[in-house]
């Protein structure tokens, strides 16, 4: 049992388990929120009583959420000091808890570190002003380049899925004729890729070492003047993404899975996924699931009822089929950065990150979050859209099996939007819309709840 020497433990509310992945939720769950960096409070002064009033509506005070404040980022700078934007006490709690939910967070601006050679002393880079040197021992300062916050908890906790729906909602300004057609929920692997954050700086000894050895090892010729990056994707990250993505089809009852890949180019790694894909779907889910291949070859181009479609997709061309033919994908599961990008552009193909929820999950931790950043120039303003994050909670609700409560939000949005009662973001898009602050538009979801 972890001891907080900075947090305030809630008095009451109880620990949510977690047994093989299933999870145990008392009627008062105990749930860690970081509010984030930015805009981070306004939107969570608008979610927080939107969670509160539909759970209360549904259940009657028979359920209730216990809300328990932690931090990360800058509020986390002014309560541990400069050193510490993520606190282990933070991430003790999201670990005893099992689910927490979060605002956006500032990564440091410059996205350095002061590191001193000397006494090993840090200094987070926050108002892009270089410290001449070493505030402990005076020696000169090394810059280092600061990882993300965001980053930084998923590979901590190993949130290795990414879990990001995409649905379009009646009377959203959206670029294009049909947005209703795209209704998708893309696994984004959130662990390995490009992101592993294993990259050797241009015009460094390490990077030279590392293009001598690609050389003198492998024959490997890198123009010397390169930085360079590696692209970890092992079966064991790939099967445990897949296998997620595949679950939720399987329980949600939806139509395909689409592995999607950029395997005709990066074949031990992107091309790898893809059969690592499909030998899990064969080994694992053999009885609910059909390959694109099997359907063609022994069913006569129809798939079996009942069946889940397992295909995949190169994926540049992807991009085009999401456009062209968004009702013929369903479940996505893919490597990191395609996910990153196709979560975007599926966004903005029903109007764009304001409505974007997202979460991470491991085994037994999940962290609910928008997809947005803090949009800091819109900070206390009280002006920003909250639907991202309340609709991330949605997920939250979701995932603990409150149900009813998740459906009851997801509507009253739905029909917040339909009466053109919304922040400055669709405003500006709609014909006749009124403009709300952002706890306004909070206060209009929960009268329509
Ligand atoms: P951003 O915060 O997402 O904001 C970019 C633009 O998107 C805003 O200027 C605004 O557009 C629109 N926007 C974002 N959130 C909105 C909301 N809730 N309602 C309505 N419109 C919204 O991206 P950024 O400016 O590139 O990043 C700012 C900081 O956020 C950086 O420190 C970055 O590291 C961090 N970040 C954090 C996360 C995270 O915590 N998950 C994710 C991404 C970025 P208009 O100006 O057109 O109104």
């Amino acid at each position: 049992m972890p001891v907080y020497q900075k947090l305030k433990k809630p008095e009451k509310g109880d620990v949510i388990s977690v047994s093989s992945g299933k999870l145990t939720v008392p009627d008062r769950p105990v749930i860690p929120f970081i509010e984030g960096d930015g805009t981070g409070p306004d939107i969570w002064k608008a979610t927080q009583p939107v969670l509160d009033a539909a759970v209360k509506k549904c259940y009657g005070g028979k359920k209730e959420i216990v809300w328990f404040p932690v931090h990360a980022g800058l509020s986390a700078i002014q309560r541990y000091g400069i050193d510490t934007v993520l606190p282990e006490e933070t991430l003790n709690a999201i670990r005893e808890y099992k689910v927490a939910i979060k605002g956006p967070l500032t990564t440091p601006v410059g996205g350095f570190k002061y590191v001193c050679l000397e006494c090993a002393a840090e200094q987070n880079d926050l108002n892009d002003k270089r410290p001449d040197k070493c505030v402990k021992c005076g020696s000169a300062w090394v810059t280092q380049r600061f990882r993300s916050l965001n980053v930084g908890l998923r590979q901590t906790l190993d949130l290795y899925a990414c879990v990001r729906p995409v649905q379009w909602f009646t009377g959203v300004p959206c670029p294009v004729k049909e947005p209703e057609k795209l209704d998708v929920v893309i696994f984004r692997e959130n662990t390995e890729d490009v992101y592993s954050g294993i990259e050797f700086e241009q015009g460094t000894p390490d990077v030279e070492k590392v293009i001598g050895f690609m050389k003198a090892e492998f024959g490997k010729t890198i123009r010397p003047d390169s930085g360079v990056g590696i692209k970890p994707i092992s079966i064991s990250g790939t099967r445990r993404l897949v296998r997620k993505a595949i679950q939720y089809a399987v329980e949600q009852k939806r139509r395909s899975v689409t592995l999607v890949h950029k395997g005709n180019i990066m074949k031990f790694t992107e091309g790898a996924f893809r059969d690592w894909g499909y030998e899990l779907a064969r080994t694992e889910f053999r009885d609910q699931t059909v390959t694109e291949k099997e359907v063609g070859e022994v069913h006569g181009g129809k798939v079996p009822e009942g069946k889940i479609l397992i295909k995949d997709r190169i994926a540049d061309q992807m991009f085009q089929q999401l456009l062209l033919r968004p009702d013929e994908y369903d479940v996505i599961a893919t490597p990191n950065l395609n996910g990153d990008y196709i979560s975007d552009a599926c966004a903005a193909q029903v109007g764009g990150l304001g409505l974007a929820p997202g979460a991470n999950f491991s085994d037994d931790i999940a962290i609910f979050e928008a997809t947005h950043g803090t949009a800091p120039k819109y900070a206390g303003q009280d002006r920003v859209n909250p639907s991202s994050v309340i609709l991330s909670a949605v997920m939250m609700l979701e995932h603990l099996g409150w149900n009813e409560a998740a459906v009851r939000i997801k509507n009253a949005i739905g029909k917040t939007i339909q009466q053109k009662r919304v922040t400055y973001d669709l405003e500006r898009q709609m014909q006749g819309a009124t403009r709300l602050k952002c706890s306004e538009f909070g206060a209009a979801i929960i009268d329509n709840l």
